[in-house]
């Protein structure tokens, strides 16, 4: 679903992903940790077409993203994104916030949007809460709204990026559950967190990143049950 073969990129003269190569299989769930500026976050923005990086290729569902023929905006409207920060759009209700791209991006007409945003917000319990605005809603229930909001427009593959931790704790949990549910169900998703125990519960596989590279890409007991590297190694004694 996703192959991500030798990324590099810079800005300037720093370099801040190195060689990176690593693929996420359809319906298969992988954690990215690693320590601050490891460079975690500008790779799973590669993986949007978010940030640009000078070698390398990515390929999301068949779509080499480096080619000059791609059509951006098409190969982002199939890969969701979830960011720290919830980045609902303040000033419309939470169901113009779920309709709005399915409408404006993928030509749906009014009703069906309706309905298929309506039926997620069910899914991540929020009904209730459809005429509201995101300032009304606390952290954990905007976050869920920003995951239904990027299922709605049937993404092949889910990106998070620290979807919890900007979020208060108590409300770290109710967003894992909507997250652990879809994995369950067979979404594919890459996942910056370090929530170790969602890794634990539904990753297939591990990526450790430190100073811009791959340095460790395992199956979750392998890289539970002992890191290869000292660097991992060292960060997870941290962590855990
Ligand atoms: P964190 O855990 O803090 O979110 P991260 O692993 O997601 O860290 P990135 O945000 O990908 O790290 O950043 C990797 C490195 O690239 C950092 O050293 C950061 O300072 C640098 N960096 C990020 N964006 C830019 C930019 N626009 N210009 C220059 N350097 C940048
Ligand atoms: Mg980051």
């Amino acid at each position: 679903m996703i192959a991500i073969d030798a990324i590099s990129k810079w800005y300037g003269d720093f370099r801040v992903l190195h060689e990176c190569t690593t693929a996420v299989a359809k319906g298969e769930v992988v954690v990215v940790c690693g320590p601050s500026g490891s460079g975690k976050s500008t790779l799973i923005k590669c993986v949007n077409a978010l940030e640009p990086f000078q070698k390398g290729q990515i390929t999301v569902d068949g779509t080499k993203i480096a080619d000059k023929a791609t059509n951006l905006p098409k190969l982002r409207s199939r890969v969701g994104m979830v960011f720290q920060h919830f980045e609902l759009f303040p000033h419309l209700s939470i169901t113009d916030n779920l309709t709005i791209a399915q409408r404006k991006v993928l030509g749906r007409p009014k009703e069906e949007a309706h309905k298929r945003g309506l039926d997620l917000l069910a899914r991540v319990g929020l009904s209730a809460h459809a005429k509201k605005f995101p300032g009304q809603l606390s952290g954990g229930q905007q976050q869920r709204v920003a995951i239904a909001r990027a299922l709605a427009m049937n993404p092949v593959v889910m990106l998070f990026d620290e979807p919890t931790s900007a979020l208060d704790p108590e409300m770290v949990g109710e967003v894992l559950d909507v997250m652990v549910e879809l994995a369950r169900e067979g979404m594919t998703m890459m996942v910056v967190t370090h929530e170790m125990g969602f890794a634990r519960k539904v990753a297939d596989r591990v990526i450790f990143m430190d100073q811009g590279e791959i340095v460790e890409d395992a199956g979750k007991d392998d890289f539970f049950g002992k890191p290869r590297s000292e660097r991992a190694q060292t960060f997870l004694s941290k962590i855990l």
